[in-house]
């Protein structure tokens, strides 16, 4: 470790600025939030910082640095932009020992001034050592997101029931398991949603009842198609919050990488020999099991969980069971699939609606459910269909739909690895096959998907030859 953290109580204490420009200003201010007492020095001194001096909120000295600013100095900054008077400033200090910040100066400094999220009384400080500042800034801005600013109500709560939670819990270990519960149980939702009275009255039912043991409850988290990029907020917090995360396969390494190190990964897609109805029940089962034992539970799925991800099944089975759940909705890979190749869903010209199809619809559709979605004007996406293109293609065309609608077929969209597929439906099985094209991959099927391989801008991009761009538009 190259610098002792420490967090330091300024209030009311003596602090010198020395510089009086924009820098010595934003540094005075943080200064001044802290509760210091904030004397800046500098022959020339900017207008709002004299604006300061004018209300009495800080002290202004108005000439070339002198050694004597230091008398009764608490902490010193030197924010000029004159490296010798830096220089200067900085040895006047440490002959003192006085701590001394030279902004952007890592070599004159003492002390390094971490980036900080603040969620008082809650703060969070990163610091490179002044190694890597933007580094530290480009961190902080993720920590940003992580927590809402009901963490900060929370830490204030907490602070105010200290006395409190120690006299009803003097073991350290219930101790620990009651702030567990607090982050991760109902007070927190209930500031999460903007509900103060309702968590002290939680927090304070929970004292009186002496309650350690979180409950436990199931997050349906949707992880979109596969780009991290793609992850919502609201899931990432899950993922980092989580104990056990049930995971598909369709889940990719990168998302999970975005999980708590220590929460426990379990795989639950469909094992060898096993149907889908006892993957199914396994799952809830572990589920429930988990939840009862007082966990924090993501059952995590590829795209969105109520887009052909069994999500509505497992939530009455959690429903049934008495189980707290939350639902995280996220990218159906229809969408992703349709941006990362150049393919608008819908479009004022040539589409007015579209519609989520599982390609399992084919051996059980009826002719009415054919005819209507041979109609034109509508975009047809197609989930689960590498397996049955030939069937597909020969009822649309059977059906009405011309052999020269255009499609476009995604595999592993949104991710490096992807491949566009461009062509017409009177060729869709025979180019799928010939580039083997396998799954996960999606069929987006309409005049829309004529504009793919103009608009494409992402991954691999495959057009079959008789496709000519936009030609077949009406
Ligand atoms: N709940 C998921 C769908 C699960 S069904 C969602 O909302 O996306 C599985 C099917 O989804 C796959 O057979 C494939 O058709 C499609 N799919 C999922 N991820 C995909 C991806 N990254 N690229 C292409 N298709 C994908």
């Amino acid at each position: 470790m190259n610098h002792f953290p420490l967090f330091a109580d300024l209030h009311g204490k003596d602090v010198l600025v020395v510089g009086g420009g924009a820098v010595a200003e934003r540094k005075a201010r943080s200064l001044l939030s802290a509760g210091a007492c904030v004397t800046v020095g500098a022959p020339e001194i900017g207008r709002s910082l004299r604006t300061l001096q004018a209300g009495g909120t800080i002290r202004c000295i108005n000439t070339s640095f002198a050694e004597d600013w230091l008398d009764d100095i608490w902490l010193v900054i030197a924010a000029t932009n004159d490296r010798s008077l830096n220089q200067q400033v900085a040895a006047a200090a440490q002959a003192r020992r006085l701590f001394c910040n030279v902004v952007d100066d890592p070599e004159l400094s003492s002390f390094q001034v971490p980036a900080i999220v603040d969620r008082a009384p809650l703060t969070i400080a990163i610091s490179s050592g002044g190694s890597a500042p933007v580094l530290a800034r480009r961190l902080r801005e993720r920590i940003e997101s992580l927590f809402d600013h009901s963490l900060g109500t929370l830490a204030e709560l907490a602070r105010q029931k200290r006395p409190e939670i120690r006299r009803a819990l003097p073991d350290l270990a219930a101790r620990r398991g009651f702030y567990d519960w607090l982050l991760d149980g109902p007070v927190f939702q209930a500031l999460r949603r903007g509900h103060e009275d309702e968590a002290q009255t939680l927090l304070d039912d929970a004292l009186a009842a002496g309650q350690t043991i979180r409950p436990g409850k199931v997050v349906l988290v949707s992880a979109g198609p596969g780009d991290p990029g793609l992850v919502t907020l609201k899931a990432l917090r899950a993922l980092n919050e989580a104990d056990i995360i049930l995971h598909d396969r369709l889940v990719s390494r990168e998302i999970l990488g975005l999980a708590r190190r220590d929460a426990t990964m379990i795989h639950v897609g469909k094992t060898p020999g096993e149907d889908h109805e006892a993957t199914q029940s396994r799952i809830h089962r572990l589920m429930v099991e988990h939840a009862e034992q007082g966990r924090y539970v993501v059952r995590l799925k590829g795209g969105d969980a109520f887009i052909f991800g069994r999500g509505g099944e497992e939530l009455e089975y959690l429903a049934d069971h008495g189980i707290t759940y939350e639902v995280v909705p996220g990218i159906t890979s229809a969408l992703a699939c349709a941006a990362y190749s150049g393919v608008p869903l819908t479009h004022r010209d040539h589409a007015q609606s579209v519609r989520f199809i599982t390609a399992h619809r084919h051996k059980h559709a009826s002719p009415e459910e054919w005819r209507a979605m041979a109609l034109p004007g509508q975009t047809l996406v197609f989930y689960m269909g590498v397996g049955q293109l030939d069937g597909l293609a020969a009822q649309l065309i059977g059906n009405g739909r011309t052999p020269d609608t255009p499609f476009a077929l995604v595999e592993n969209g949104s991710m490096n690895s992807q491949r566009a597929l461009y062509g017409t439906l009177g060729e869709l099985a025979g180019q799928a096959a010939k580039h083997s094209i396998r799954s996960p991959a999606l069929l987006i099927l309409g005049e829309v998907a004529a504009l793919g391989p103009r608009l494409a801008w992402f991954g691999a991009r495959i057009s079959a030859p008789e496709t000519e761009p936009l030609a077949a538009l009406p």
